[in-house]
């Protein structure tokens, strides 16, 4: 038996808009091991977020068809955790009580979710800042209570869409720490979609290309450096240049309208 967590199928993907179809994704075929930490890289516009909102089940694809453990997507479900860029905290309730509204349980002041709740902000190091309100948080706080929050039911799978993308270099960086000890500790699957091609070498087991307008899977890349992975080595740098590269030998043959490309520091 297979132990594919999540596999794409030749999947397309078209919206209708006023001014004509858009082809956002055309043939994906991937395939992601349960357990695995895998990054989506590519330019701006070839389809990433897509990619992960139909994995996540909040599109369905024109064609082709996405499997979570083997069962087709139809819909969202609490086997995928999602954290978008965008924190989206409720700003009338407190840090615990986002969370606990993530719990879905029907008798939310059942002592184990208190218990659920504090467990899940222990994870992400904001057990003191439980009564606080989002708007007394700094970004990265409210990045970690995104994360707790798509953990709390407790799901298989963490789909991520450029997260830490509007943070600072050192908040980013203890994240991104944070993000791979949970991966370790609670061995879920992560998708991690990201502009920054160093932070996607820095983390994962795979790196995955988005090319060509609409998107499809160009390059599939292991990352073959012992953890943790230190940007300033020999190893490091061979794997950045090379997905760089084919971001930008792509960007080269895309329509002038394009987005410039981002090639962020690692
Ligand atoms: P990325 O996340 O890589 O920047 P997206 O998945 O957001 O790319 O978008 C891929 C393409 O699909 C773009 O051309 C974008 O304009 C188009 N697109 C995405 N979402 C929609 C939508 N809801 N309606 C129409 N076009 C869309
Ligand atoms: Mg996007």
């Amino acid at each position: 038996m297979s132990r594919a967590s999540i596999t794409v199928e030749n999947v397309s993907k078209h919206y209708e808009t006023d001014s004509g179809v858009q082809h956002a994704l055309s043939g994906v075929d991937l395939s992601i091991e349960d357990g695995e930490f895998v990054s989506i890289v590519g330019p701006s516009g070839c389809g990433k977020t897509t990619l992960l909102r139909l994995i996540a089940g909040l599109e369905s694809p024109t064609s082709g068809r996405i499997l979570v453990n083997g069962e087709m997507v139809t819909g969202p479900g609490p086997d995928r955790g999602l954290v978008f860029q965008a924190a989206t905290l409720y700003p009338w309730r407190t840090v615990a009580e986002n969370v606990r509204f993530a719990l879905e349980v029907d008798d939310t002041s059942s002592a184990a979710a208190d218990r659920r709740v504090q467990t899940l902000l222990q994870m992400v190091g904001l057990t003191d800042r439980a009564a606080a309100y989002p708007d007394e948080l700094s970004g990265g706080m409210a990045k970690r209570v995104g994360i707790a929050r798509a953990l709390a039911p407790d799901p298989e799978i963490l789909l991520l869409d450029e997260p830490f993308s509007d943070l600072d270099v050192a908040t980013r960086e203890s994240l991104q720490a944070d993000l791979l000890s949970l991966w370790r500790d609670l061995g879920k699957t992560v998708v991690l979609v990201t502009h920054t091609v160093g932070e996607a070498v820095r983390l994962s087991d795979r790196v995955l290309v988005i090319q060509g307008q609409p998107g499809q899977v160009g390059t599939d890349l292991d990352v073959d450096i012992d953890r943790p992975r230190d940007p300033q080595t020999d190893s490091f740098k061979p794997y950045v240049n090379a997905i760089r590269r084919t971001i930008r030998a792509d960007a080269r043959t895309d329509q002038p309208t394009t987005q410039p490309v981002h090639t962020d520091h690692p």
